[in-house]
């Protein structure tokens, strides 16, 4: 029937008005902004950008590989990749964003940027209130505005945040474990030259020793 879809929700609407002066459940809106509800673990609105440790722009996990700036279906995403490099979370050089802008008044916050980040640099942020009525410069985010620290991503997605924080670190310790064996097999080889030289030299002592001439001149007479 035509018009039904709008019928049932102005009854629904209507039975929770007058059922909110009786029953607590019904109360399904707050006087808001006195009152906020508490937001859910999955809330989303825009992204962010992740750092490590206490500086925002050294600690930034981007390094700038644009693959989230092609894939946004807006294309609200800027990035300038830097010409140097910075070391990242394992030590690697890596680039890093010169820049980085999102246009939020045109982001439709479908997370595909986050999806398809391979270093767990951009996530959704639940932060709401961005209204300006700057409608332009306002509502575009440059890397200094969108950069929040990993701690405030625990707090706003705990699980999520555990998970990431968990993949990391066991990438990490990889990463420290095979350059630790590298390094160890560099000294094994380094200290089997040394020996072999040392051996090499005594042989020729010997040799010395054997015919009463060095070595040199019984090359040199050969
Ligand atoms: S959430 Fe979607 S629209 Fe917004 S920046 Fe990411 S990919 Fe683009
Ligand atoms: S946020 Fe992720 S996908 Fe986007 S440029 Fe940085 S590292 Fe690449």
């Amino acid at each position: 029937m035509l018009g039904e879809g709008i019928l049932k929700g102005l009854a629904e609407t209507a039975k929770n008005f007058a059922g909110s002066f009786v029953s607590e459940e019904r109360l399904t809106t707050v006087e808001y902004p006195e009152v906020r509800l508490p937001q859910i673990e999955n809330t989303r609105d825009f992204p962010f950008l992740v750092y490590d440790g206490n500086d925002p722009m050294a600690g930034l996990r981007c390094v700038s590989c644009q693959i989230c700036e092609k894939e946004c279906p807006p294309k609200c995403i800027y990035i300038i990749k830097s010409t140097d490099k910075k070391p990242d979370y394992v030590g690697k050089p890596q680039f890093y964003p010169a820049r980085f802008d999102i246009d939020v008044s045109v982001c439709m916050s479908c997370q595909i940027c986050v999806e398809v980040c391979p270093f767990d640099a951009i996530k959704m942020n639940t932060e709401f209130e961005l209204s300006t009525d700057d409608r332009f410069g306002g509502l575009i985010l440059d890397k200094h505005k969108l950069a929040k620290s990993n701690e405030y991503y625990q707090h706003i997605h705990p699980t999520e945040a555990a998970e990431v924080d968990g993949r990391l670190a066991e990438e990490k310790a990889k990463v420290e474990a095979k350059a630790k064996a590298a390094a160890e097999a560099a000294a094994a080889k380094a200290a089997a030259a040394k020996a072999a030289e040392g051996a090499a030299k005594a042989a020729d002592r010997a040799a010395d020793g054997a015919s009463g001439q060095p070595s040199g001149a019984r090359e040199g007479r050969a």
